[in-house]
């Protein structure tokens, strides 16, 4: 099992390496968040020993179970999944980078919670750019504003935009999805908010990181592709 989460992850590391050259980009501009939700601590040592630097979870509790079970590991924690604002305490005492903040209540109670230990937390805003009603995220429209007012919260820190767009057989087709989340971040930088960067674009899984790349994309999330299909949360 252990070979072949490691044969897996070096294949994505090359398809990263590969598609960025292809597209002119330097692939150290590229990580690899090797998603592990529903993956035993077992499966996510294979990956680290094999080159995985940054593991990203969705659940606050299963994740503190395996965080807790590897600490002995030197990689980083992303949140990737829905984030409720009653579990802020837990996020920011865990978690390196929160892809998924999706309003003004959660950014607060995480600037909050964050200030109590001392933390400058690192986050992205998660915009849903097809506006399914099953996606979290804010809309395109409201992102602009939601920057701004998180831009006075002393102990968060905005890196950049997140999105999920909707699943496509062809990945083609997740482009102009990608296409539109690189325009708003270039948007957002142009505005010039104070203490708003926007560096980070965390878009690609599995089916489309190849297409996300190609739009920019430097954080990609991938968890079947590196550790196989999902075990039963
Ligand atoms: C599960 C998940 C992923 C990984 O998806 P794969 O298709 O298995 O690569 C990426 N991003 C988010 C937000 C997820 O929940």
């Amino acid at each position: 099992m252990g070979d072949l989460i490691a044969e897996r992850l070096n294949q994505i590391m090359e398809r990263i390496t590969a598609k960025a050259r292809s597209c002119g980009r330097d692939p150290a501009e590229i990580r690899l968040v090797a998603v592990s939700k529903t993956k035993p601590a077992e499966d996510i040592r294979q990956a680290a020993s094999a080159g995985a630097q940054i593991f990203g979870e969705n659940y606050i509790q299963e994740a503190r179970r395996k965080i807790e079970a590897l600490y002995d590991l030197d990689v980083k924690w992303h949140f990737i999944g829905h984030l409720q604002t009653n579990k802020a305490k837990f996020a920011v005492r865990l978690f390196d980078l929160i892809h998924s903040v999706d309003s003004l209540k959660l950014a607060k109670a995480l600037d909050r919670e964050a200030s109590k230990i001392g933390k400058c937390q690192d986050v992205l805003v998660q915009v849903n750019i097809s506006g399914e009603k099953t996606k979290s995220g804010v809309t395109p429209a409201e992102t602009m504003d939601l920057l701004r007012r998180m831009a006075s919260l002393e102990n968060i820190s905005v890196k950049g935009l997140m999105t999920m767009p909707p699943f496509f057989d062809d990945p083609v087709k997740a482009q102009p999805f990608f296409r539109k989340l690189r325009r708003l971040a270039v948007q957002a930088a142009e505005a010039g908010i104070a203490n708003i960067a926007m560096q980070e674009l965390s878009m690609g899984m599995t089916g489309d990181f190849e297409v996300a790349i190609e739009e920019g994309a430097t954080l990609v999330r991938i968890g079947t592709a590196i550790f196989g299909s999902r075990n039963r949360a």
